[in-house]
């Protein structure tokens, strides 16, 4: 069985052959944590997620290590604890045990380590002092800088022509920057903000740049060089190429990671996510509504690296669809998991979850029952979604007996309008030779 996936980097599908099939590797750059996380934020966690489970399948649970990161020292954040009048420690783990709940609350398997950047100043540190002293970064007005035309392929994995790079960065051209391009490694705290002691002989008490932390986490975790490093599209400049940079100088090492994946944009109701557009969904605001194995279903019929148009509509169908496939005896007490062949198969193809879940169809339509449990729950669904609907019981009742009425009249226009009312509360009918029986389905 071989696995193929995409890598960003040299743009092809790839036969994945891990380093060393006794520890494989796998780093995805996690929140930043000062509010809560928007659906957007929940497309890569769930993504890399499949990919875990699928990992531990082939090479086995205690030989794959999956770190995630928590950004936790942020200009963000600084803002947020200052605008809420509270320590920025107490804001972090706030957001970070939110996030947590969220992501449990989605079947997500915790990673092996959640590295704080907080907690990794001085590997951030050590890596500062490899690259001035290798000449790939410089001290100028107390910041460090990362000198780009230090380094030769600088650019790679994003590929765009240098004036594109330059605008997507939103570059600061400060006067302190050797090169427009130049990124920050380590930059002086303003009063009240996060200070560590510097590095490089600075003086001044000062703070990481964004990208250091990646490099320093990922090296003290995973090693100078690892499998596969992750996370959304929008990382793929400026923050991962510069994580290239910095581990790869650092190290003097051809690669930072062998495959670099990123799964697309997701859009809300066909609109690019905006607070100023109110389309902004949190993963907490839509777990009120929905259950969060249908959050999880609805994510995975599109292809990761497919951009994702996420509608109440879509998620209508997910609810239905996994009633329908998850009605099956035992399914919540039975705790065996285990991938059907065909499931297998379609995951093994660069994650190809809209096929694997054509394949459950399958499974479900051969009343293959045990197969279809098992492949669900190795999958991450463990339950059967619930209605988080509240339905007037009552008023159900009485509009079904209603269109009893109506029917045994044959005023079938009415008994037609009544269903289609029922169908507005999210209640579909079903009639049969015993009468009629109704369930919520969204
Ligand atoms: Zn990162």
């Amino acid at each position: 069985m071989e696995l193929r996936l995409y890598d960003t980097l040299t743009k092809e599908k790839r036969v994945f052959t891990p380093l060393d099939p006794k520890r494989v590797r796998m780093y995805v750059c996690g929140p930043t944590v000062y509010d809560f996380a928007h659906i957007g934020n929940a497309r890569p966690v769930i993504v890399f997620d499949v990919l875990y489970r699928l990992l531990r399948h082939l090479y086995g649970a205690p030989h794959v290590k999956y770190v995630r990161n928590i950004t936790d020292v942020d200009d963000k954040i600084n803002a947020r604890a200052a605008e809420r009048g509270i320590p920025i420690r107490e804001l972090t783990e706030e957001t970070y045990k939110n996030f947590k709940a969220d992501v449990a609350a989605l079947g997500c398997l915790p990673p092996d380590v959640e590295p704080r950047a907080t907690e990794h100043i001085e590997e951030m540190k050590i890596l500062i002092e490899k690259l001035v002293a290798d000449k790939h970064a410089y001290v100028a007005e107390e910041h460090v800088l990362f000198s780009v035309p230090s380094m030769k392929d600088y650019g790679q994995l994003s590929k765009r022509p240098l004036d594109e790079m330059i605008a997507g960065a939103r570059v600061d051209v400060a006067p302190y920057k050797k090169d427009p391009m130049d990124f920050v490694l380590w930059k002086p705290s303003k009063n009240g903000e996060p200070s560590w002691p510097s590095p490089s002989g600075i003086e001044t008490p000062g703070r990481p740049g964004w990208h250091i932390e990646c490099s320093a986490m990922s090296w003290k975790h995973l090693g100078e060089t690892f499998d596969i490093h992750g996370g959304g599209i929008d990382l793929v400049f400026p923050h991962h190429e510069n994580e290239i940079a910095q581990t790869r100088c650092a190290f003097h090492t051809g690669v930072m990671a062998n495959t670099w994946m990123h799964n697309g944009f997701l859009q809300v109701e066909g609109e690019k996510m905006a607070k100023s557009t109110g389309n902004f969904v949190t993963i907490h605001e839509l777990l009120q509504d929905w259950p969060g194995e249908v959050l999880r279903f609805n994510m995975l019929r599109t292809h990761y690296r497919q951009p994702i148009d996420w509608t109440i509509k879509g998620l209508e169908e997910s609810f239905s669809t996994l009633r329908s496939l998850t009605d099956l005896p035992g399914f919540e007490t039975d705790v065996e998991q285990d991938f059907a062949p065909a499931v297998l198969d379609a995951l093994a193809d660069d994650l190809n979850t809209p096929k694997a879940i054509a394949e459950l169809h399958g499974l479900h339509q051969r009343q293959d029952h045990a197969a279809l449990a098992s492949t669900l729950r190795a999958l991450g669904f463990s339950k059967r979604p619930e209605s988080k609907r509240s339905v007037d019981k009552q008023k159900v009742e009485n509009l079904i007996a209603t269109r009893l009425d109506a029917r045994k009249a044959k005023n079938w226009a009415e008994s037609d309008r009544i269903r289609d009312e029922l169908a507005a509360m999210g209640v579909v009918l079903k009639d049969s030779k015993d009468g009629t029986t109704w369930e919520v389905t969204r």
